[in-house]
């Protein structure tokens, strides 16, 4: 892989040559993309591949249309979560037949963390642990799911939230069944190590579940090698499987036959056709589904894979880290002067594929930026997102959006009374 950035060339035309020398470039091509706008949101929303549209026309017309309940087994519908968490499996380090793509990211952690806190009571040595650690940090839903998870089976389970990474050697002790973390941070765009985080949970005893949200299709995760024990993830940010498409779960094969989970719908049934009036979990990753899956949504997510497959997680880290680093030096040498602060690691291993900047008009400066077409996002306090998802954005394009940046703050073109809408 070259070299993408040469840090001392601050130029337009510097950029339009790293285009072109972008082995990437080729795919942005896969991608519908309005025009006028330069989008750095992709770690929210994914752009919709071209090929959607028309996976979307042949699932509702043809296969729902046309062939009616007949799909589910002749276009696949019954196999569609334990297929495409194959093809998902190369991105995340997993292993066929140890991933299912269903349901969303709340929930599969809800049966993610039931299975490993059930796990830990089996065993004598675990049994009286009622310590889950997390981060104060972590993205809410992921907190709020195992506060109602606890809450609910109310055998005295508790919540140690840590303020920093630092603080994690000490926070997991003996008394700790589970550690619950999100890899890369929403907020900062901080990454775990994962490896060396997963080694500190198993020397005490305890097990460790990682959301991979901010991952999937972002760095490269490396999930045997790493050591996780569960890992669940979403499909719509980096994956560019559409608005609210399912999640994933991954249960490795080590763990599958004594992970068993609440939501025990007929769809993780062994025999879900004998109808029979009592539960037995299917053997494999099957295990973890719980009904009905949304199939016109659940097929889009293949349309993202696939342009997965045309290259790897490794060309995708290069750019996405050469997207960055141009974007942090641009910020330095252009906007030098404003009150920016850069929240993002600086160092490659800590920094997943976003960037945040820290403002007092953070709001404002964000809702200028996307009304001049650069669309990014605000997360409080003060922070404005920059995602750069390698597939379809170009180095231009960070020149280009650092360049609308630097003419709203230097002449103040946003508006401090600016409202807040629904979803920021
Ligand atoms: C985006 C995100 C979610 C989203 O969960 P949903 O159930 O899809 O709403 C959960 N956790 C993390 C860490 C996220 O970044």
């Amino acid at each position: 892989m070259h070299e993408y950035v040469n840090k001392r060339e601050y130029k337009r035309e510097s950029c339009q040559a790293l285009d072109l020398a972008d082995e990437l470039a080729p795919l942005r091509d896969a991608f519908h993309l309005p025009e006028k706008v330069i989008y750095l949101d992709g770690n929210s929303l994914g752009a919709r591949p071209k090929a959607a549209l028309a996976r979307a026309q042949e699932v509702v017309a043809q296969e729902w249309g046309q062939d009616l309940i007949r799909s589910w087994n002749k276009a696949g519908w019954f196999d569609l979560p334990a297929r495409l968490g194959d093809k998902l499996a190369p991105l995340v380090g997993a292993k066929a037949g140890e991933i299912v793509v269903t349901d969303s990211t709340s929930i599969n952690l809800f049966k993610v963390l039931a299975g490993a806190l059930q796990m830990q009571a089996n065993q004598a040595a675990t049994a009286n642990r009622l310590v889950i650690v997390t981060e104060r940090s972590n993205f809410p839903t992921d907190i709020y799911m195992a506060e109602g998870l606890t809450a609910w089976l109310d055998r005295g389970y508790r919540l140690r939230l840590v303020d920093a990474p630092e603080e994690l050697p000490a926070a997991i002790d003996k008394d700790v069944a589970l550690v619950m973390l999100t890899h890369i941070n929403y907020r900062t765009g901080y990454q775990h190590d994962m490896r060396a985080t997963s080694a500190l949970a198993h020397a005490q005893g305890a097990l460790i579940v990682w959301d991979l949200a901010h991952s999937a299709g972002a760095v490269p995760v490396d999930l045997h090698a790493d050591g996780a024990d569960f890992a669940v993830g979403c499909t719509y940010k980096y994956l560019n499987g559409g608005p609210g498409a399912p999640a994933f779960a991954w249960i490795p094969g080590r763990h599958q036959e004594t992970f068993r989970q609440p939501l025990s719908g007929w769809w993780g049934h062994a025999t879900p056709f004998a109808m029979a009036p009592q539960f037995a979990p299917t053997a494999g990753i099957r295990r973890a589904l719980c009904g009905t899956q949304p199939i016109a949504s659940l097929a889009l997510v293949e349309c993202g894979l696939e342009v997965f497959a045309r290259t790897s997680m490794q060309a995708i880290r290069a750019k996405s880290l050469a997207l960055t680093d141009l974007f942090i030096a641009l910020l330095e040498s252009r906007c030098a002067g404003h009150p920016l602060n850069i929240v993002t690691p600086r160092e490659h291993e800590r920094r997943g594929s976003q960037v945040s900047v820290a403002h007092p008009h953070g709001y404002a400066v964000m809702q200028a930026l996307i009304a001049r077409g650069v669309i990014g996002d605000y997360r409080e306090p003060e922070i404005m997102r920059f995602g750069f998802t390698p597939l379809y954005t170009r180095f231009v394009d960070v020149w280009d959006a650092v360049d609308i940046l630097k003419d709203i703050l230097d002449n103040k073109k946003y508006d401090v009374t600016e409202q807040r809408v629904a979803v920021t």
